[in-house]
């Protein structure tokens, strides 16, 4: 059996980060650092090969060109790896496991990004088991059909494995940081690790691997809460150049049935700005008819985001206007499920 050959790419985050002498703030550090801490890596007996951000980011600076660096390596090194490993900050992992699901079209090998709380050179660092297990995700083979177990993108964190288009980061203490609040997991670690057989992306088709990195960066957030003005509404709805947006709504995807509310939304929609509805909510989505308050939003021209994170939404705006569609295309196929993002059937109504 030939060693399974992975390939690591390290774009900073706490798992690689130092204490500044002068500062005492954290800041990133290169991958021989983080290696030298792990040396049971050794004991994994893989082909490992590594390719480091220059420099190595807090992912709190990743921006749409840095997923599209990742997109593209690992296009670029698709044949020769059995599976990749993303080593990632946490505080924007969940975007960057959204975009690169929906830029590497085609993909059926692992790609697992994970990170850590606390920096590898910690004595409870949960960064060396974080990483050790990564490796062992990408490198699984299902027994069935001797292909790779996983073969979506993942997010890998202390006891779970979790769709990447489908997690958010739910704590900045817990070693357990991420969680699909609308997923099952894929995978749960403990003294083994257990796959959940049937919440797997199985991809169907034969179609190789591209990596479409273009991203629209002229999309928002609108967030609601009680006390929105319709001056700050008006305001944020005519940022210059913006396309799209993902209004952040409550609960079953409601908003204020006040008509200044209602026209404004229509107006932009009219204007030609794609607006999609996502919950607050962590858990459920959006019911658009199930009381009023939704059902305005839809009569003013919004889409359904149904269970999709706001993660996800915004990246997936930002995919569709990348590959240059019209606002009239984007809102038609902002509802397909590309990559295991969202919910397609079994929803209340729409
Ligand atoms: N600020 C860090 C980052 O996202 C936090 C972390 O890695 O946990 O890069």
């Amino acid at each position: 059996m030939a060693k399974p050959r992975i390939l690591i790419l390290y774009t900073g985050g706490t798992i690689g980060m130092i204490e500044d002498p002068v500062t005492r703030s954290l800041r990133p550090f290169d991958f021989a650092h983080l290696i030298d801490n792990v040396p049971k890596i050794k004991m994994l007996d893989y082909a490992i090969e590594h390719i480091q951000f220059d420099p190595p980011i807090d992912s709190s600076d990743m921006t749409p060109l840095n997923w599209a660096d990742i997109a593209v390596q690992i296009e670029k090194h698709y044949h020769e790896f059995d599976g990749f490993v993303v080593l990632h900050g946490t505080d924007t992992m969940a975007y960057t496991a959204s975009a690169l699901s929906f830029m590497l079209r085609g993909l059926d090998k692992p790609v697992i990004i994970t990170g850590s709380q606390l920096p590898i050179g910690e004595v409870r660092t949960d960064g060396e088991e974080n990483l050790i297990t990564a490796l062992q995700m990408a490198a699984a083979v299902d027994p069935v059909d001797n292909r790779p177990m996983i073969r979506e993108v993942a997010i890998l964190f202390e006891n779970y494995l979790w769709r990447g288009n489908r997690s958010t980061k739910k704590s900045a203490n817990n070693f357990n940081a991420f969680k699909s609040y609308n997923y099952p997991e894929l995978a749960r670690i403990g003294l083994g690790i257990h796959y959940n057989h049937d919440a797997l992306l199985r991809p169907v088709g034969n179609t190789p691997l591209k990596a479409l990195t273009r991203m629209e960066t002229s999309v928002m957030f609108i967030d609601l809460f009680p006390g929105l003005t319709e001056a700050t509404l008006r305001h944020q709805l005519s940022a210059p150049g913006i396309k799209g947006i993902v209004l952040r709504t409550y609960g079953a995807g409601n908003g204020p049935t006040a008509q200044w509310f209602y026209d404004a939304i229509r107006q932009a929609v009219e204007r030609g700005i794609v607006i999609v509805n996502v919950t607050q909510c962590v858990n459920g989505g959006v019911h658009a008819r199930r009381y009023y308050a939704g059902n305005r939003l839809t009569s003013a021209g919004v889409l359904n985001g149904r269970d999709m994170t706001s993660e996800a939404a915004i990246t997936k705006l930002m995919h569709l206007f990348g590959q240059g569609l019209t606002p009239q295309q984007v809102a038609s196929q902002f509802g397909r499920n590309i990559c295991g993002e969202v919910t397609s059937t079994g929803l209340p109504e729409e």
